[in-house]
């Protein structure tokens, strides 16, 4: 009889896809139409069932032009783990989500099994240049993609030297990560990256005067940049202009607080995000008043020393002496200012534990060099074997004190965005940035908010998360699919499975050619 019944199921013309209890119940059926009927109507009543088994094939869902991720457990940036899911994609968006037990898949669907696996949207790298290394660049695409990492912000490269980078990724959505550009830093008088050494390439324009800014930001806005980016050795009243012109075409303006001004005047005049923490100390420091007199003489330049130098020479000089003197009530006031303004911050910490450690000397650091053109790592190589082996204890302490002020900052809610300033620091493009999401979470943000500052804040920062940066039916359908899961390690955002790019799916073996140069 047993034999009989499983004989009845192999035959069945149904998809297994139907639910477990259908399959119960039709056997119920047939063992109790076998054994109360007359053989003769049992026949006829036998074919009845089956195509009522067969119709069960038509309330399967199949997808056409689309694939299929079944049985995932997601993680959205807002709410969390969702488990066992079933995401459907299509050409590049997300299509569906359904509960995995509510629904029967169509055996004709592209399926991937996402068992045991965790999808999380595809992350950004928010401070990045292309044009540090220009070699190193065009393979930095594929490096970012095969990490995870679908969308990147360049803050700071010449414009005819980032600007292909834009467009290319614009014609090319699913080959390379969306490119969101500043053009060059701008900076005044005495630039500081005008190019004179390999550690300062040229990435920002000299501004001599308010007007020749106005000049030459105006063209960097006919360009179509995304963002702006003000620099160090800006005058008060170039900063002012440039924030009024950001404000004007509603583009972001994010920076270094100029050395000539302090960090909450430039946060009230409209510089809406920070990059690496930098010059706030200034402003929170006892003797505020007697520093800042100190810089703005320097400022004048009177030797006539280019502006990296003199960019150099002032952090050497303040910076710790600063931040040995902080006054609470001034952090206070910084804070609150950030705050209310909701001034993003990027603090860049694995650069400064890398710096900070040296963390380049070490061979695990250096094993992954095998990713990077055989030039650029040679250069690298010489440039690393030039430096001492001691840690750097200023910088020590520094980063640690950058990792606090991280702590606070979140503390008051002033948001942040995770990003690495690659390949500065010899940080790998695509590799860096799990590391940065560690010291994020290892300075105070919950895993799920650490990853909130890789995928919904970036998106949020450029007015695209209504599309981005989430996992929600209509959104961009740019993911990562992990083998673990990131809210028990942020480690485990390094655990890629595959990657998604513009609805493209990525297999670990395609991300792997990716990588080898
Ligand atoms: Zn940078």
């Amino acid at each position: 009889m047993v034999y009989f019944l499983e004989m009845l199921v192999l035959v069945s013309p149904f998809d297994f896809k139907c639910s477990i209890t259908s399959i119960h119940l039709l056997l119920l059926s047939y063992y109790f139409l076998y054994s109360t009927m007359k053989k003769n109507t049992f026949l006829p009543i036998l074919f009845t069932l089956t195509s009522i088994l067969q119709s069960c094939e038509d309330n399967t869902l199949y997808f056409e032009d689309a694939y299929v991720i079944e049985n995932v457990n997601l993680i959205d940036p807002l709410e969390g783990i969702e488990e066992k899911q079933t995401v459907v994609i299509k050409e590049n968006k997300i299509h569906q989500i359904y509960n995995t037990a509510e629904v029967i898949l169509s055996s004709k669907n592209k399926i991937y099994d996402g068992t045991n696996q965790f999808l999380i949207p595809g992350l950004w790298d928010a401070h990045i240049h292309f044009a540090f290394e220009t070699i190193l660049g065009e393979y930095m695409p594929d490096l970012f993609l095969s990490n995870g990492i679908t969308s990147v912000r360049d803050t700071g490269g010449p414009i005819d030297l980032v600007l292909p980078y834009k467009e290319y990724s614009l014609k090319n959505p699913t080959t390379s990560p969306r490119v969101m550009i500043a053009g060059p830093l701008i900076d005044g008088k005495h630039n500081v990256y005008d190019g004179s050494s390999p550690s300062f390439p040229l990435l920002s324009i000299q501004n001599s005067s308010v007007s020749v800014l106005q000049k030459q930001v105006q063209e960097l806005i006919d360009k179509k940049v995304d963002f702006l980016k003000a620099y160090e050795m800006l005058s008060p009243e170039q900063f002012k202009l440039l924030a009024q012109m950001a404000q004007a075409n509603n583009l972001k303006l994010t920076g270094h607080v100029p050395l000539s001004m302090d960090v909450i005047t430039a946060s009230n005049l409209g510089l809406n995000s920070m990059e690496h923490l930098r010059n706030i100390e200034l402003s929170m420091a006892k003797d505020f008043e007697a520093l800042f007199s100190e810089r703005t003489f320097a400022l004048e330049n009177k030797n006539k020393i280019s502006g990296s130098k003199l960019r150099s020479s002032l952090h050497q000089s303040q910076r710790m002496k600063a931040i040995a003197n902080i006054d609470s009530i001034k952090q206070d006031q910084v804070f609150n200012t950030l705050a209310k303004n909701k001034t993003w911050q990027i603090p860049t910490l694995e650069l400064y534990q890398t710096f900070a450690n040296k963390k380049y000397k070490s061979e695990a650091f250096q094993s992954y060099f095998y990713m990077i053109p055989q030039k650029v790592k040679s250069k690298w190589m010489e440039q690393i074997n030039s430096t001492s082996d001691e840690p750097d204890q200023e910088m020590i302490k520094y980063t640690q004190w950058s990792r606090d002020m991280v702590y606070q900052m979140h503390e008051k809610r002033i948001p942040f965005m995770a990003g690495t300033d690659t390949p500065i620091g010899f940080l790998i493009p695509g590799k860096s940035l799990h590391d940065e999401l560690v010291q994020l979470n290892l300075s105070g943000l919950s895993n799920l908010e650490t990853l909130k500052a890789a995928t919904y804040h970036p998106a949020e920062y450029f007015g695209l998360e209504k599309n981005l940066g989430r996992i929600k039916v209509g959104f961009e359908a740019d993911l990562v699919l992990l083998d673990k899961n990131p809210l028990e390690s942020i480690k485990n955002t390094q655990s890629i499975r595959a990657v998604v790019k513009a609805g493209k799916f990525m297999n670990r073996a395609y991300i792997d050619s990716l990588q080898v140069n």
